[in-house]
């Protein structure tokens, strides 16, 4: 609940009744707001899965290079990036749109191709995004519960698709489960597509998917199916941009990319984050580095769990997705006390779990050890 919704009904009622019902997109704390408010000299932020390496070294020599250039409008076109991407990926250069971040995409997806009675599928739990921008849009979204095992229950995935379905939106890897799709369940869901319904597959966890044995090449698939679709990824996650605000989309047909054009605003992504995006992509061997720390300390904390009796789920994400006990809001205010920033879930029936991002050794091994102090501290009180 917001102030407006408890101290004046007034105001409130100048939005439009999509707006009012919502609720706030849960972003996080700052590491800034929990040092001071703590009194905190250090703070392990793990609740937005950021990238704990940073972006290649060339990258800040391209942002430098483009900040003497900021009396200018960067280029609505991005063009060097949009060529470079079109190279990469093997798609034509009009295949592919940007956004302010990807879920500007998702904001402009949701007005672009909703009206008021559509009806969007997704998956709960979910990424926020997913309801926010299609109720607002005036779409109702139905929510899909994974199963008991963190995986995407297809078949009832399939039996939510009605006739006034017009998105199929859901991310692969999951945030925040972590879980994958395979081949045949991604081709289950695109044979079953009706022509009328665009797949929204928001891929912003592809690159530590990517290499996985069990993850099948999705893109691929999705293109030969001939489905209508946008495709989402990011410079957030593993190219470590969050702070720049860069992501894209590949469609299936330029008219695709005109549609959403016509509803992002001109010069959505910045001349800064064009050059960093184009400077990060070319160092691979930097975006290797970081996948492997991600690999190699995911077992590390999800064993160190484990020992805690705490199970995560198997994820090809750069997190960790688990339930305790306890009640996951207390267990948050009680970790943030000890500088360690997590991520409570808030939906109905996921409110025991958190999720955790796979950060540097220090930051993982500070969240391990807060963990198994505040657990003991409930065990305490909940027997004594
Ligand atoms: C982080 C995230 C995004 C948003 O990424 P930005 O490009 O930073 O806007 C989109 N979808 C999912 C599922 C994410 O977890």
């Amino acid at each position: 609940m917001s102030r407006l919704d408890t101290h004046n009904p007034d105001l409130q009622r100048l939005a439009r009744p999509q707006v009012r019902q919502l609720a706030s997109y849960n972003a996080g704390l700052s590491a800034e707001t929990v040092r001071e408010r703590y009194g905190l000299q250090r703070v392990a932020k793990l609740g937005s899965n950021e990238n704990p390496l940073g972006p290649a070294p060339a990258v800040s020599t391209a942002m430098a290079q483009a900040c003497a250039q900021v009396a200018l409008y960067p280029d609505a076109n991005c063009g060097l990036l949009r060529q470079a991407l079109a190279k990469k990926l093997q798609v034509p250069t009009d295949h592919l749109v940007f956004g302010n971040g990807s879920e500007d995409l998702l904001s402009i997806i949701s007005r672009v191709f909703l009206d008021h009675g559509d009806e969007v599928v997704t998956v709960v739990p979910s990424f926020g995004l997913h309801f926010i921008y299609p109720i607002a849009a005036g779409a109702q979204v139905i929510g899909v519960p994974m199963r008991a095992d963190g995986s995407f229950d297809v078949p009832a995935m399939l039996a939510a698709l009605s006739s006034k379905t017009r998105l199929l939106m859901f991310s692969c890897p999951s945030n925040p489960v972590g879980t994958t799709l395979n081949a045949a369940e991604l081709g289950q869901l695109l044979a079953a597509l009706p022509a009328d319904c665009l797949l929204v597959f928001d891929e912003a966890y592809y690159e530590y998917a990517q290499h996985e044995a069990d993850y099948p090449d999705c893109l691929g698939i999705i293109q030969a199916s001939g489905k209508p679709f946008v495709l989402l990824r990011t410079f957030s996650k593993a190219y470590a941009l969050a702070g720049l605000r860069i992501g894209y989309g590949i469609v299936s047909d330029p008219l695709l990319a005109d549609l959403i054009d016509r509803l992002r605003t001109p010069f959505n992504i910045n001349r800064v984050a064009q050059a960093a995006a184009l400077a990060a992509l070319a160092d691979e061997a930097h975006l290797n580095r970081g996948l492997a720390h991600v690999a190699s300390e995911r077992t590390r904390m999800a064993q160190a769990l484990a020992q805690l009796e705490v199970h995560a789920v198997p994820s090809h994400a750069n997190f960790l997705y688990f339930a305790t006990p306890f009640e996951a809001e207390a267990l948050n205010l009680a970790l943030l006390a000890e500088g360690v920033i997590v991520k409570p879930w808030r939906e109905a029936r996921y409110t025991r779990y958190l999720r955790v991002s796979i950060g540097s050794v220090e930051d993982n091994d500070l969240f391990l050890a807060a963990l198994a102090k505040v657990l003991a501290t409930e065990h305490k009180r909940t027997s004594g």
